[in-house]
């Protein structure tokens, strides 16, 4: 379970998250929409333990992500605990960031290996993890030799290879020609279907609407408007969901 605690960020003097609270219970699926410049990545990044809250807390099954100020106090956490916390979160942005320089396959073994992880166990996992997303064949091919679809299922499978509590998705579509933005879409429903937790940003609506338990609709750093997509895309209640859908759909 992830738990976001009224939390606020601001840069400078621009308020980007104002007291942000959500609960993504273990198994589920979060959905998060809203404009551009309304501080979806900024949310994704503070659970990823990529940006430090101003106010509020973030928590993943009770264990604090990075800091947490209570009155006066702060409890930050040690740099170690916070790179040993960050493997509990998986994150998958939308330009797929693999290493150019590694073949697949040791794009996903390379966290594992770094964590200790047995060569033979890590290279074996990732083969696994391949498989599941398509990619059996393309364990020794280089990144560049892969289309952005391929790029980014193997992202997903170097995601899953630390095992994370949580995944996170940054509009993990966007950067895809039309025609590759399905078998990326599929992998994730395959992943939501087998009780992976996920926080998924993204602009695809039907998608959200079919995987999402839960949508959260974001404006101006606040969630403004949370309920299953029924209650959201259906029956929204605040006037700038219905702005907002009105231009998608
Ligand atoms: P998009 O749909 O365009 O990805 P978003 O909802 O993900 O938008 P964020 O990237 O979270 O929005 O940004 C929210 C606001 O915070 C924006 O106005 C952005 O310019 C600002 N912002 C984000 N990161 C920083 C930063 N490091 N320094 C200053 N301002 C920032
Ligand atoms: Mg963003």
């Amino acid at each position: 379970r992830v738990g976001v605690h009224n939390v606020s960020k601001s840069f400078g003097s621009h308020k980007v998250l104002d007291n942000v609270s959500l609960s993504v219970p273990s198994g589920s699926v979060t959905v998060i929409l809203g404009q551009s410049g309304s501080g979806k990545s900024t949310l994704l990044r503070s659970i990823n333990h990529l940006e430090r809250v101003d106010d509020g807390f973030i928590d993943i099954d009770g264990e604090l992500v990075g800091y947490r100020k209570e009155g006066r106090t702060l409890y930050e956490l040690k740099e170690k605990e916070v790179l040993r916390r960050r493997t509990e979160v998986g994150m998958v942005f939308q330009s797929f960031n693999l290493f150019p320089h590694l073949s697949v396959l040791d794009n996903i073994v390379e966290a594992p290996l770094a964590a200790g992880v047995p060569r033979e166990q890590a290279e074996a996992e990732a083969r696994e993890l391949l498989a599941r997303v398509g990619l059996a064949h393309k364990a020794q091919a280089w990144p560049r030799q892969l289309s952005g679809g391929q790029q980014q299922r193997v992202a997903i499978a170097r995601a899953l290879a630390i095992k994370p509590k949580v995944l996170l998705f940054d509009e993990p579509t966007s950067a895809l020609d039309p025609e590759l933005v399905n078998e990326v879409l599929d992998v994730i429903r395959q992943l939501a279907r087998s009780g992976t937790t996920l926080i998924i940003v993204t602009h695809e609506i039907g998608f959200a609407r079919e995987v999402a338990d839960t949508i959260a609709f974001m404006d101006g750093g606040k969630v403004v408007e949370l309920g299953t997509p029924e209650q959201v895309l259906v029956n929204p209640s605040h006037p700038r969901t219905r702005e907002f859908l009105s231009k998608v759909l």
